[in-house]
C-alpha cells in the first residue's frame, strides 16, 4: 500500500502543497509516500516544449530523485511513447503499488485540465482517492473578482486586489512542509523503484552533447540552485530592479523563469522571501521600489494564469481580444526565416533573435522589442512568433508567452494599444544606448564604433558591415508602420 504524488511542473520537493499533503497523509496511514514523473514525447511535441526544457526537467529528476532517496522515498520516472497511454499506465502501476491516494498540483492549461480529469474518473472508478489542489499560483484563479463580480481583464486593478488578498489571507504565503522521511522498509518493498534510472531525453527532443554541457553550466537545473539564486538577487541586485530592469545589456533581472515555469520554485516561495527583505515594512506593495517591483512582476504571471483558467479559449490559438481575430497578415517563409534566425538586419531585433537560440532565453525588453516588431514591421501572424518561442524557450510558459505576445501585438488582455508601435531603431538607442548588447550577440558588429551599431548602414557604418556580412534591413520600418495601423484598423472594422 502506498500514497503517490504526481509531479508535473511542480519539480520540488520543499514548499510543494500537493506534495506536502500527501506526505501527510502516508504518515497518518502508516504507508510510504512513492513519487511518479511521466515523461511523454507526444505532450512535448503537442506543447512544442523544447528541447532545452526538457533537458533542464530531466537534470533536475536526477537531482530530486537523489533528494527523495535521503528520505527513502522513491521517485519513479518513465517514458510513455503514446500520450493516450498515460493515465491506463499511471493507473496500472497505482494497482501495483496499492495506492490509496493520489496528489497533484493542479496546471491550468485545457489539455492538462482534460488528462487531470480522466484520471480522477479512473482512479475513483478503482477506488483510489485523487486531490488536485493550487500551487502553481499564489492566488488561486477564480479568487478575485472585480465589483461587477467578473474576472479582471486590466492587470492594474487586478494588482491590487491580488496585494490586498494576500495581506487578508496571509496563509498564502506560508511554506508548506518537507515531505517527512518514509518508514525504512519503503527501501525494500519498493527496491526496483530506487534502482531505476532517469531515461535519456526522447529522440524528438534531445540535445546534441555539447549543448548539453552549454546549457547545464548557463542553467543550473533543481530546486537548490533556484534558492542559491533567489538568495543571491535578493541580497544583491533586486533593490536596483525598478531602475536596471530595462537594459539588456546588464544581467539585472533575477533570470529565474526557468525555475518558476519547471516549478523548481514557487512563485509563493519568491514573493514570501522578497517581502521579508522588503526591510522595515515587510509589505508587498510600499517600501523598497525595488523589490516591490519585482513582486509586481511575479504577480504578472499569476494574472496570465488567472486569465487562462478564466478564458480557457486563449489555448485554442484565438486572440483574447476578438475583435482583432481578422487582421490581414502577410506570408513570408523568407521574412520569417530572417527573424528567426537574427538576420532582419535592426541591430537590436537580430541580436535579441541571436540570444533566445543561443541561450533559451531573452531579455523581457527584447521579447517586447521582436515581438512587436513580428506583428507590426514584418506584418506576421503573432501566432507563428509565440510557437517560435515555446520551441526554443528554456523558460516556455504556455499563459505568460500568449499573454506577452498578445500584449505586444495588441491582441491578447489588456494590451499595448494597437497604435502604439514600438521603433526599433529608437528602442535600441534607449535601452541599448552603448550598444554593448548587439555587440555580445551579433560579432558583424563588434568593430562598429558609436551610435551606428543600431543602425550600420544608416549611420555610416555600411562598408564595414557589409564586409562582415551583416545583412541589409529586411523591411523599412516608417513603411511598414503606416501598413500596419491601416490593418489593425481595418481589422478592427470587420471584427
Ligand atoms: P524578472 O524580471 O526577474 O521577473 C521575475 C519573474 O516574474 C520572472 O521570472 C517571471 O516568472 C515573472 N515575470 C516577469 N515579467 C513577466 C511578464 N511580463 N509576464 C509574466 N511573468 C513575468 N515569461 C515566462 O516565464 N515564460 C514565457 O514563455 C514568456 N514568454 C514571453 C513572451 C513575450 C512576447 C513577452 C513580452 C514576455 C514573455 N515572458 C515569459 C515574460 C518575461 O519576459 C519573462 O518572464 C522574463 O524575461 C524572465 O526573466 P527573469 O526571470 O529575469 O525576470
Amino acid at each position: 500500500e502506498a500514497v503517490v504524488h504526481w509531479f508535473k511542473r511542480d519539480l520540488r520537493t520543499t514548499d510543494n502543497q500537493a506534495l506536502s499533503m500527501a506526505s501527510a497523509k502516508a504518515k497518518s496511514l502508516g504507508v510510504p509516500l512513492i513519487c511518479m514523473f511521466i515523461v511523454s514525447p507526444q505532450d512535448y511535441q503537442a506543447h512544442l516544449t523544447s528541447s532545452a526544457r526538457v533537458d533542464f526537467e530531466l537534470r533536475t529528476l536526477e537531482i530530486m530523485k537523489e533528494d527523495l532517496a535521503e528520505k527513502d522515498i522513491p521517485l519513479y520516472v518513465t517514458t510513455i511513447q503514446e500520450r493516450k497511454e498515460v493515465s491506463g499506465h499511471m493507473l496500472q502501476k497505482f494497482e501495483e503499488w496499492g495506492a490509496k491516494h493520489v496528489f497533484c498540483n493542479i496546471e491550468y492549461e485545457v489539455d492538462e485540465l482534460r488528462r487531470e480529469a480522466e484520471l480522477v474518473k479512473r482512479c475513483l472508478e478503482k477506488g483510489i482517492a485523487f486531490t488536485a489542489v493550487h500551487d502553481d499560483v499564489v492566488v488561486p484563479p477564480g479568487t478575485l473578482k472585480s465589483g461587477a463580480g467578473k474576472q479582471y481583464s486590466v492587470y492594474s486593478p487586478w494588482l491590487k486586489a491580488w496585494t490586498k488578498h494576500l495581506h487578508e489571507h496571509p496563509h498564502l504565503l506560508e511554506a508548506s512542509e518537507p515531505p517527512s522521511h518514509n518508514p525504512p522498509t519503503a527501501r525494500t518493498t519498493f527496491s526496483t523503484l530506487f534502482e531505476l534510472p532517469i531515461p535519456s531525453a526522447p529522440p524528438n527532443k534531445s540535445l546534441p552533447p555539447s549543448d548539453r554541457t552549454r546549457l547545464a553550466h548557463l542553467w543550473p537545473a533543481g530546486e537548490h540552485a533556484a534558492q542559491t539564486r533567489l538568495h543571491h538577487y535578493l541580497a544583491t541586485k533586486a533593490s536596483a530592479y525598478k531602475t536596471s530592469r530595462n537594459f539588456p545589456a546588464a544581467p539585472a533581472t533575477a533570470m529565474l523563469s526557468v525555475h518558476f515555469s519547471a516549478g523548481t520554485l514557487a512563485a509563493r516561495t519568491a514573493v514570501r522571501l522578497a517581502r521579508a527583505a522588503n526591510k522595515p515594512a515587510q509589505r508587498l506593495e510600499t517600501g523598497d521600489a525595488g523589490l516591490v517591483c519585482w513582486i509586481s512582476e511575479i504577480a504578472w504571471r499569476d494574472f496570465y494564469k488567472h486569465i487562462l483558467a478564466q478564458w480557457p479559449f486563449v489555448c485554442m490559438s484565438k486572440p483574447f481580444k476578438y475583435e482583432y481575430s481578422d487582421i490581414e497578415w502577410d506570408h513570408s517563409p523568407q521574412l520569417f526565416a530572417k527573424w528567426c534566425e537574427g538576420k532582419t538586419g535592426y541591430p537590436i531585433v537580430d541580436a535579441a533573435m541571436r540570444q533566445l537560440n543561443s541561450m533559451g532565453w531573452m531579455h523581457n525588453r527584447c521579447r517586447m522589442i521582436v515581438a512587436s516588431f513580428l506583428a507590426k514591421d514584418l506584418l506576421l501572424d503573432w501566432r507563428l512568433g509565440e510557437r517560435y518561442f515555446m520551441e526554443k524557450l528554456i523558460d516556455g510558459d504556455f499563459a505568460s508567452n500568449n499573454g506577452g505576445w498578445g500584449f505586444s501585438a495588441s491582441t491578447g488582455v489588456d494590451p499595448q494599444p494597437y497604435f502604439r508601435i514600438f521603433n526599433p531603431l529608437l528602442q535600441s538607442e534607449k535601452f541599448d544606448e552603448a550598444g554593448e548588447y548587439i555587440r555580445k550577440w551579433v560579432p558583424e558588429l563588434k568593430g562598429v564604433v558609436g551610435k551606428a551599431v543600431h543602425d550600420p548602414y544608416g549611420r555610416g557604418a555600411g562598408e564595414e558591415a557589409e564586409k562582415s556580412g551583416y545583412p541589409r534591413m529586411a523591411v523599412e520600418h516608417k513603411v511598414q508602420r503606416e501598413k500596419a495601423l491601416e490593418r489593425y484598423k481595418e481589422g478592427l472594422g470587420r471584427g
